[in-house]
């Protein structure tokens, strides 16, 4: 259930016509649903109660400081993989006891950022790192709260670069080694064990991957109880999967998940925690584009559109599925043809869909991507020297620019050309 729906033949975010705010910002533009957002963390939050939980937005699909503060508002804590995202966190209020830091590649430097302002723990991911840390939290004379990723061996059967809980990934420490390291942990000063941490990847599209990791964490929990380990946290990671498509393919819902986690380690008497992203992000931001030239092809027409690879490329990195609709409500019954939509960067890449259905087009036509809130805007980049599109931010029936469009000058002035040149 997203909020982008067609009234009075025009598409709207909640109340408000995304036709007004592009005459208002320009295209292309992201635009997200504040009720979208709150309702998915509620979701969640329903999903895991009666538990002790706290829901982690994972800031790395949606980083926008408004977003955040908007989920944090309602009580989301975050999850973060870098010393930017951490600051992000900050920013927009959260609390440092409601903030995790994940990721594989920690700096001292950013360990330090999250020590002395605050963090709720480190997802801990390898030896060195644990090393690191103990060292970084003794001679800060503080005690780093931590958890240790397992990678838990399990196929999440979903895009290769965006699974993490194989054999082989780069993520976490093999689950059979889980004791070794945990009693090295334990031994280490300026460390408190607390808990366990698995994520096994991201748009997932069944529960079962999750079982399998989440009964491996269960009985790892037994087991290093039984070494003296005071296990009181499971962060389950993030990685359900969200529709793409309208069909009848759709991934679990968050109460069927939060069932199965009941099932599987609710009954630990640990405290839950879940670092959500893409299910959160995804269905509450879209990409408006306008049609720059409809262009006669060979085999099909082209819709060249105002947005590129560089503002969303989801499609050109993971051959991602976006639907793509005009934002005037076709008539019912309207004429299809088949496109290709692509955007206007010299590589065959900045193709967003191949003879894709579509109601008739012509140049100046605006278009909606569906569920281009998540991995969508953090991932942009200028290529092309393509200014970074702005963002929006719709709740009920008023609107605010929440990133603005930066001018040529701006993207200029980042550059400096040395005063010997
Ligand atoms: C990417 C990531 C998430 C979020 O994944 P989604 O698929 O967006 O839910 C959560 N935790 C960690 C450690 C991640 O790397």
């Amino acid at each position: 259930m997203d909020h982008f729906i067609y009234k009075n033949g025009s598409l709207h975010a909640e109340d408000v016509a995304l036709s007004d705010i592009a005459s208002q910002v320009g295209t292309p533009f992201y635009c997200y649903s504040t009720a979208t957002l709150t309702r998915h963390y509620q979701l969640f939050t329903e999903a895991l109660s009666p538990l002790p939980h706290l829901v982690c937005f994972a800031i790395k699909s949606l980083s926008n400081l408004a977003v955040l503060k908007t989920l944090a508002d309602v009580g989301a804590g975050m999850d973060v993989v870098s010393a930017g995202e951490y600051m992000r966190a900050k920013a927009a209020g959260v609390p440092g006891d409601r903030i995790v830091f994940s990721g594989v590649g920690k700096t001292r430097d950013e360990m330090r950022l999250a020590l002395i302002g605050g963090i709720r723990q480190f997802n801990v991911e390898s030896e060195p790192e644990l090393r690191a840390l103990s060292q970084v939290a003794s001679s800060l004379g503080l005690t780093a709260p931590i958890t240790i990723r397992v990678n838990p061996d399990v196929d999440a059967k979903t895009h290769e670069k965006i699974s993490t809980g194989k054999k082989g990934d780069k993520f976490g420490i093999p689950i059979s080694r889980a004791r070794e390291v945990y009693a090295e942990a334990a031994r280490l000063p300026g460390l408190d064990v607390i808990g366990i941490d698995v994520h096994i990847g991201s748009q997932l599209t069944s529960l079962e991957p999750f079982e399998a990791a989440y009964l491996k964490v269960a009985d790892l929990t037994h087991t290093l109880r039984a070494d003296g380990h005071n296990i009181r946290r499971l962060d389950l990671g993030g990685g359900l999967g969200i529709p793409y498509t309208r069909d009848n393919t759709a991934p679990p819902l968050p109460m069927d998940y939060g069932a199965m986690v009941k099932r599987t380690v609710g009954d630990l008497g640990c405290e839950i925690e879940i670092e959500p992203g893409r299910l959160i992000s995804g269905n509450a931001g879209v990409l408006v584009a306008q049609v720059i030239y409809v262009k006669h092809g060979e085999d099909r027409d082209f819709l060249i559109l105002d947005a590129a690879m560089n503002d969303l490329i989801r499609p050109a990195m993971y051959g991602a599925h976006h639907d793509i609709i005009p934002v005037v409500e076709p008539e019912a019954g309207a004429e299809q043809q088949p496109y290709d939509i692509v955007g206007p960067i010299c590589e065959s890449g900045d193709t967003f869909a191949k003879a894709r259905n579509m109601p008739k087009l012509a140049e100046g036509d605006m278009v909606a991507f569906r569920s281009a809130g998540a991995y969508g805007a953090v991932m942009s980049s200028e290529y092309n020297s393509r200014p970074l599109v702005p963002e929006v931010l719709v709740k009920g029936d008023h609107f605010a620019v929440i990133r603005a469009r930066p001018s040529f000058d701006e993207m200029l002035s980042r550059d400096t050309i040395p005063e010997w040149l």
